[in-house]
């Protein structure tokens, strides 16, 4: 528990840091977190698309291996920098640190950092974000919220992904929002689907509204 509570600590310092850089360069950090399969590489292919270079969208990937989700974020247009972390299951301050002097990100940028698909721990790690969003998507169940409150409750956006597929699959939506609220009333709620398109304005509009300088659309 010691040794956690260091480890934390530590994280929590460069965050700062993290937070300091942004400041100022004027670039926003969104730290985007769900399981696996959530469907947040999706959304930030469909948000570079739909954004418009408005703002820029630069993106840090976070997965134990491979670099095919910056293979797919450099195919929809932005910039990438991907961070294995082999065994490790989340994101900390110090990979993104290390990482924004090859990303460069310019000022009034939107950069989206990717975590591990993971419900847990991402939630314990300070990355010097200005937001965070947590995405679930309707295959996942209604009970995630209850089941992973840290996740949600620290969340400023929750996003439901993937209600194209609502016909198909036991999820109450209804019942979701309402744990959702009740874990964390405060938070944006939204829905998406990043293949159709639905929820992807709003879901822009949170972005441009928490963007410092207002970003309008194009
Ligand atoms: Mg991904
Ligand atoms: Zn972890």
């Amino acid at each position: 528990m010691r040794l956690e509570r260091e480890v934390l600590e530590k994280n929590d310092r460069l965050a700062e840091r993290g937070r300091g850089w942004f400041a100022g360069r004027g670039v926003f950090a969104l730290n985007l977190m769900g399981s696996p399969g959530a469907g947040k590489t999706a959304l930030i292919e469909r948000t570079i698309r739909e954004a418009g270079g408005r703002p820029e969208v630069v993106v840090i990937e976070g997965d134990q291996e491979t670099s095919r989700d910056a293979e797919r974020v450099r195919a929809a247009g932005g910039r990438v920098v991907q961070i294995n972390t082999g065994a490790g299951c989340h994101l900390d301050a110090a990979m993104v640190l290390s990482a924004l002097p090859g990303l460069d990100p310019p000022p009034g940028s939107l950069l989206v950092i990717e975590n591990v698909g993971n419900l847990v721990c991402p939630a314990l790690f300070d990355l010097g974000e200005g937001a965070r969003a947590v995405v679930c998507s309707v295959a996942e169940g209604d009970d995630k919220p209850l089941k992973y409150p840290h996740m949600f409750r620290r969340a400023d956006a929750i996003v439901l992904s993937k209600v194209d597929l609502l016909p198909y699959v036991p999820f109450d939506r209804a019942l979701f929002f309402a744990r959702a609220r009740e874990v964390n009333p405060r938070a944006r709620l939204l829905e998406v689907s990043a293949t159709r398109g639905d929820g992807v304005g709003a879901w822009l509009s949170w972005l441009r509204e928490a963007l410092p300088g207002r970003v309008s659309p194009p």
